[in-house]
């Protein structure tokens, strides 16, 4: 469902999600894309992926957590119409409650197909679904207490260790959580009608990281976790099965 996103939940380090924006350290120049094409087809494209995924991705966490506040799973989908940011997608929490999947524009104007766009929205619904960002902003808690108390304990200025250890605290556990979501989100894809292998594609064009600040998994472990966990899910369709959704 379309409608304004009245509340980014998460800044900074809680909100970035997707391989082709840069780590947190390794910020570069934004370029423009190579392979543009108009906002009017991108939007299109966007919406006619978000109708088939939406459905699937809201029975599956329904599924998963039958007795939860209602509004948990109920998914919102939006476009931020900024030109200048560099290619990114997100899961975020509006004042309502509900979590709202957001592309921007150049995310859009870049994926190759809808099976990357499909990819990457199951991905940020599985945030959702697993309940990612409650956990990082107890970890970026905790790595801000402990960055303080180093910073008091040397002598040095307490803000400048809150500010790190959060930064480290609020990344601790990004890029599990990353390959978490990327299993949701090939199960969701999949369950649309997508290829996740397809979908993930968009892996072998973005370079990994390994950086400690880094919050993204290098490509290779990405590409190798969609493998494996499609590979779980072809083998439960030639059953007749839908595999569960595990992460
Ligand atoms: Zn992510």
């Amino acid at each position: 469902m379309f409608r304004r996103l009245m509340f980014f939940f998460c800044a900074t380090a809680l909100s970035a999600c997707v391989a082709t924006e840069p780590g947190p350290v390794s910020q570069t120049p934004y370029e423009e894309p190579v392979v543009q094409r108009s906002d009017t087809k991108a939007i299109a494209n966007y919406r006619r992926v978000s109708a088939r995924v939406e459905p699937v991705a809201e029975s599956a966490c329904r599924s998963l957590y039958p007795s939860i506040r209602i509004e948990f799973c109920d998914f919102g989908f939006e476009v931020l119409n900024d030109p200048k940011q560099p290619p990114n997608a997100f899961q975020s929490i509006g004042r309502d409650g509900r979590p709202v999947i957001t592309f921007n524009i150049n995310m859009l104007r870049t994926v190759k197909n809808d099976h990357e766009i499909a990819f990457i929205m199951g991905h940020e619904a599985g945030h959702q679904i697993a309940q990612h960002i409650n956990q990082k902003v107890g970890n970026a808690n905790t790595g801000a207490l402990i960055g303080g108390l180093l910073m008091v304990a040397i002598g040095a200025d307490p803000q400048a260790g809150l500010d790190l250890g959060g930064m480290i605290g609020g990344q601790a556990y990004s890029k599990k959580f990353e390959l978490q979501a990327d299993r949701i989100g090939a199960h969701l894809s999949s369950r649309a009608g997508y290829d996740p292998l397809i979908g993930a594609e968009s892996f072998r064009r973005t370079q990994g990281s390994n950086g400690l600040l880094s919050t993204h998994p290098p490509s290779y472990d990405r590409i190798q976790t969609v493998e494996q966990t499609t590979a779980v899910i072809n083998a439960a369709k030639a059953r007749g099965e839908v595999a569960p959704i595990v992460w």
